[in-house]
C-alpha cells in the first residue's frame, strides 16, 4: 500500500466510509494520516479498581461479571456491566446501547476510560469507552489508558472509527514517511522526525510528546506554505515579460488632474507603487487591498490607461456580472474621455465581438467576470490583468494565463482585510498596496447591537427612515452554513414572504439570492436601484460590491454568525452616498460574550482592525473558512504565532537558495510540496 492510494483500498473502507471520509476532505490514505486530532482525552491514568475515586478520570482493566439491560426511572434503556479485577468490582453503566449487551467475551480483559460518578448512591463508571486487551506481544490501545486523539468528525465516522483505521494506516504505510526536511534544519530547530510526529500525533505518549509533534507539523504547515509561494514568485519573477511598459507621467497626470476629486495620499502611493511595477521587465504581481468605498477602481483604471498608452488590452475580471456591469459603467466614464474602448463580455451579454485582435487593431479594456480568461483571446496583445475579489487572489488565473503565453501584468484586488501574520505567510509571493485611506467626507456607518425586545422598534424605526422619502434598506438573512444552500434560499424566502406580509404591508421588498438566474437578479437589483423598492432582503453571499447610494440602511439577522471583518463588508453596501447611513445587528447568541464581540462594530469603522480582532477571538479557520475567500485553513500551525511564521519563513528561503536540490522532481520535500500546488504556474 502506498500513500497516495485512495482510501478505499485500507481494510474495512467500503464505497460507504469512502463517501463519508470525502466529507471530512479525506481521499486518499495520506490524508487520512493527515487528519491530525483536534484535542485528547487525557485516559492515561490506570488504576486498580480498589482505589478509584469519584470525580477521577480514570482506566481499570478487568473483566466483564456481567452485563444486563434495565430501565432508568424516566424510562430511559440502561446497560449495567459489573467489572472485576484482583482489588475489587465497579459498575459500568450506559444509555441506549443495546448493542453492548453482547459486546463482551467471558474471561477476557478490557480496558474502561472514563469518569467515575454518582449515580444514586453508587459509585459508577458513566459511560466509558472500553477496549479488549490482546494480549499478544506488547498490548497497545488505541482508545482507552492513554491520551486518546479526539477527531473532527462527520456523520456515520466517529473519532473511535477514525483512531482505528489510522492505526491501521499507520502501520501499514508509516514506513513510506520520508523525512523531507534537510538534517541540519531538523537538528537546529530540535525537530522531532517526521514519521515520529505524526504517529505521536495520533497516539502520543505523553502530552509532552504530543506537544513536540504538533511543533513539528506545524512548523512544516506554515515551513511548505511559505516554500510554496516563494517558489511562485520565484517562477513569476523568471518570466519573460512581453510588456515592459513605458510611463508617460504628462498624459497620467491629465487624467488624474480631471477626475472630479482629489486622489487620497493613499491611492497616490499605491498608484506609484504599481507604475513603479508596470516598468519593470518582470511582470507586476501585486495585491491592492482597502476598504470598501476606499477608491481601488480609479487606481486600477490608471493602470489600464497605462497599458492602453503602451498599446495593451486589459482584461478586468469581476465576480459576478452584475459587478462586471458595475466597473463597465465606471471604467467606461473614467476611461473613453481619453479615448480607450472599453467593452464588456458577459454570458448574459455575448457578443459576437471577438477577444481575438492583432497588434494592429486598437487597444481596450475588456471586462467581464471570470470567465474572461476561459475566453479565445490574444495573449500578445494582453498587457495588465485586473482581478477584483477573487479567492486565492489569482493564483489560478495566472496559471491559466502563464499556459497560454508570456505572463502580463497582475493586479488583484480586494476588500478583504488579511492581517498581517497571513498575509506574510500565505502570500508572499504578492506584493502588498494598502489604500489604508477613505475619501474625505465619508461619515461612518452609525451600527448598534440590537437587543432581543427591540426587534419591534428597530422596524418602525426603519419603517420611519424609508417610507416615502428616497432612503433604503438592506435586509440580510440569516445564513449559517458555509456557502449558500437551498435550505438558506429557503429560509431566506420564507424571513422574506413574512416580512412583507406581517412587518412591511405598506412597503416594497424585493429578494435576492445567489440560486437566482442572473436575468432575475439584474431586474431585481434594478428595481432597487431605481427605487422601485424600499427593502431588499438578500442572502450574504449576493454581490459584495454592490453600490447603491440610496441604500442608507443594513440590517443583518443572526449576525453572531459571521466574523467582524465580514460584517464589516456587509455593511460596506450602505454608506456610499452622502446620507447619514446605519447599521443594525441582531445576534442570535445573545450571551455575553457574542454581545461584546459584535459590539466592536459600534466603535471600529476599520476593516483591517476587525479582523485582527477576529484572528485573535476566533482564529483564522472561523474568519475565513467561509468559501468566499478560499483561505487555506491551517490544520496545526496557527496565523497567530507570529514567531514560528518568521522561523519557517526563513528556513524556507534558506532551503530554497542553498537546498535547491532538494527540490529535484522526486524528492520527498518536493512531493510534500505537492499538496501544496507549488507550482501553479508551470503544472
Ligand atoms: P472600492 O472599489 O475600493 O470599494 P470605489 O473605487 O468603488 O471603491 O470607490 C467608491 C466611491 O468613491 C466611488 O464613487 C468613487 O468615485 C469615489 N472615490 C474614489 N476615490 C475618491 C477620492 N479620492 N475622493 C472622493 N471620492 C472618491
Ligand atoms: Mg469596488
Amino acid at each position: 500500500m502506498d500513500l497516495k492510494d485512495q482510501i478505499v483500498k485500507l481494510p474495512f473502507v467500503g464505497p460507504t466510509y469512502v463517501k463519508r471520509l470525502e466529507k471530512l476532505g479525506i481521499v486518499t490514505v495520506e490524508d487520512l494520516i493527515f487528519h491530525f486530532p483536534f484535542r485528547y482525552d487525557d485516559f492515561s491514568l490506570i488504576s486498580p479498581i480498589f482505589r478509584v475515586q469519584v470525580g477521577e478520570t480514570v482506566t481499570i482493566t478487568g473483566i466483564v461479571e456481567k452485563i444486563t439491560n434495565t430501565f432508568t426511572k424516566t424510562g430511559k434503556r440502561m446497560q449495567m456491566a459489573i467489572i472485576s479485577d484482583k482489588t475489587g468490582s465497579l459498575e459500568a453503566i450506559w444509555f441506549n446501547q443495546m448493542y453492548l449487551l453482547s459486546s463482551f467475551k467471558k474471561n477476557e480483559l478490557y480496558n474502561f476510560s472514563g469518569k467515575v460518578e454518582w449515580f444514586g448512591h453508587k459509585k459508577v463508571l458513566m459511560s466509558p469507552e472500553y477496549e479488549r486487551i490482546v494480549q499478544s506481544c506488547q498490548p497497545t490501545t488505541i482508545h482507552t489508558g492513554r491520551l486518546v486523539p479526539i477527531y473532527n468528525e462527520t456523520y456515520g465516522v466517529s473519532s473511535k472509527w477514525l483512531r482505528s483505521r489510522i492505526k491501521t494506516a499507520l502501520d501499514l504505510v508509516g514506513e513510506k514517511l520520508e523525512e523531507f526536511l534537510p538534517a541540519e534544519l531538523t537538528k537546529k530547530e530540535n525537530l522531532l522526525p517526521e514519521k515520529t510526529a505524526i504517529e505521536q500525533i495520533h497516539f502520543p505518549q505523553n502530552k509532552s510528546l504530543a506537544q513536540k509533534a504538533k511543533y513539528r507539523l506545524a512548523f512544516d504547515e506554515l515551513f511548505l506554505i511559505q516554500l510554496a509561494s516563494l517558489l511562485r514568485k520565484k517562477e513569476w519573477e523568471t518570466k519573460t515579460l512581453g510588456k515592459q511598459f513605458f510611463i508617460d507621467f504628462e498624459k497620467s497626470m491629465k487624467f488624474v488632474e480631471n477626475l472630479p476629486f482629489t486622489l487620497t495620499s493613499a491611492q497616490k502611493r499605491c498608484i506609484k507603487e504599481i507604475l513603479l511595477d508596470l516598468q519593470k521587465n518582470v511582470p507586476m504581481n501585486r495585491l491592492l487591498q482597502g476598504d470598501v468605498g476606499s477608491g481601488k477602481t480609479v487606481v486600477a483604471a490608471l493602470a489600464a490607461y497605462t497599458a492602453f498608452l503602451n498599446n495593451s488590452d486589459t482584461l478586468f475580471m469581476a465576480p459576478t456580472e452584475i459587478l462586471a456591469n458595475q466597473h463597465y459603467n465606471t471604467l467606461k466614464s473614467l476611461l473613453e474621455p481619453f479615448g480607450v474602448p472599453v467593452e464588456l463580455i458577459t454570458g448574459s451579454n455575448k457578443s459576437s465581438k471577438s477577444l481575438v485582435t492583432n497588434h494592429q487593431s486598437p487597444s481596450k479594456v475588456i471586462v467581464g467576470t471570470h470567465a474572461l480568461l476561459y475566453q479565445n483571446f490574444n495573449p500578445e496583445k494582453v498587457g495588465l490583468v485586473i482581478v477584483d475579489e477573487q479567492h486565492r487572489f489569482g493564483v489560478e488565473q495566472r496559471a491559466l494565463l502563464s499556459q497560454k503565453g508570456k505572463a502580463p501584468h497582475f493586479l488583484t484586488m480586494t476588500a478583504t482585510p488579511i492581517p498581517r501574520t497571513i498575509a506574510l505567510t500565505m502570500y508572499n509571493d504578492l506584493d502588498l498596496s494598502l489604500l489604508d485611506e477613505m475619501p474625505p467626507g465619508r461619515t461612518s456607518v452609525r451600527t448598534w447591537v440590537v437587543p432581543k425586545e427591540k426587534r419591534q422598534k428597530a422596524y418602525e424605526w426603519i419603517r420611519s427612515k424609508i417610507k416615502n422619502t428616497p432612503e433604503q434598506a438592506f435586509i440580510i438573512c440569516p445564513f449559517i452554513e458555509e456557502s449558500e444552500t437551498m435550505s438558506t434560499v429557503k429560509a431566506a424566502t420564507k424571513e422574506y414572504e413574512v416580512l412583507q406580509k406581517e412587518v412591511f404591508p405598506d412597503l416594497r421588498l424585493g429578494l435576492l439570492h445567489g440560486r437566482m438566474k442572473a436575468k432575475e437578479k439584474e431586474q431585481v437589483l434594478k428595481s432597487f436601484r431605481e427605487g422601485d423598492l424600499d427593502i431588499l432582503v438578500a442572502t450574504p453571499v449576493v454581490e459584495v460590491g454592490i453600490d447603491i447610494s440610496n441604500a442608507t440602511i443594513m440590517l443583518i439577522e443572526a449576525a453572531d454568525h459571521f466574523g467582524l471583518a465580514q460584517l464589516h463588508q456587509l455593511r460596506g453596501r450602505v454608506g456610499r452616498g452622502k446620507l447619514q447611513s446605519y447599521c443594525l445587528l441582531f445576534a442570535d447568541d445573545t450571551s455575553a460574550t457574542s454581545l461584546k464581540r459584535l459590539k466592536n462594530l459600534e466603535t471600529i469603522a476599520n476593516g483591517m482592525q476587525l479582523s485582527e480582532i477576529d484572528l485573535k477571538l476566533r482564529g483564522p479557520g472561523e474568519i475565513y473558512g467561509t468559501a468566499q475567500h478560499g483561505f487555506a485553513d491551517l490544520r496545526v500551525a496557527s496565523f497567530t504565532d507570529l514567531e514560528l511564521i518568521q522561523k519557517t519563513r526563513s528556513a524556507a528561503s534558506q532551503v530554497l537558495n542553498s537546498h535547491p536540490s532538494l527540490l529535484t522532481a522526486n524528492s520527498a520535500l518536493k512531493k510534500r510540496l505537492d499538496k501544496y500546488k507549488i507550482s501553479t504556474i508551470t503544472n
